[in-house]
């Protein structure tokens, strides 16, 4: 089995009402973080929007962290899903 179809295999939940994940985007844009973000994440979250903003897909976010490890101070802010919400790994 590939990582893709193990990927594929995992469930998420999405929280509508409080995303894990919030972009200050004054911040990012003045610090570039749009490509450091789009770069390190496995699972495709982020995205550069045409007005230049970026483009936060929490649902299908992997909790890996890797984000929150790189982001440029004060560009994001990230915790985990509250409870009973955010992803299910089904293969490990
Ligand atoms: S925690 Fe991992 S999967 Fe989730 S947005 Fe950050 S880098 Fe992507």
């Amino acid at each position: 089995m590939t990582v893709a179809d193990r990927l594929a295999r995992n469930r998420f939940e999405t929280d509508e009402e409080e995303p894990h994940i919030q972009v200050n985007q004054e911040v990012a844009r003045r610090t570039g973080a749009a490509d450091i973000l789009i770069a390190v994440c496995p699972a495709r979250v982020y995205s550069k929007e045409p007005d230049g903003s970026i483009g936060v897909e929490y649902a299908a976010c992997l909790e890996c962290g890797t984000c929150l490890a790189v982001a440029p101070a004060g560009s994001l802010q990230w915790h985990y899903p509250r409870g009973g919400f955010g992803v299910q790994f089904r293969e490990g």
